[in-house]
């Protein structure tokens, strides 16, 4: 029953996780409000930017040019 020491030990700490935004451990527990991220303003800057993304594509160009096969001759 050696094994149960460090196993112990293991179970005893609470999950943990990195912040997406700065990478501040932020323990999962309740009474972090936040989690994953660390603080209410990494909370908002992630937000904010996933929300930029989502409305453009990168590397679609913005003004296709128009095809020529429809152009009145
Ligand atoms: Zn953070």
């Amino acid at each position: 029953m050696s094994r149960s020491s460090w196993n112990a030990v293991s179970s005893d700490q609470p999950a943990q996780v990195s912040c997406p935004q700065c990478g501040t451990p932020v323990p999962w527990t309740a009474s972090s409000t936040y989690r994953p991220f660390c603080s209410r303003r990494c909370r908002l800057v992630d937000l904010g930017e996933w929300l930029d993304e989502g409305h453009r594509i990168p590397g679609e160009p913005a003004d296709p040019p128009p095809p020529g096969d429809n152009d009145p001759h």
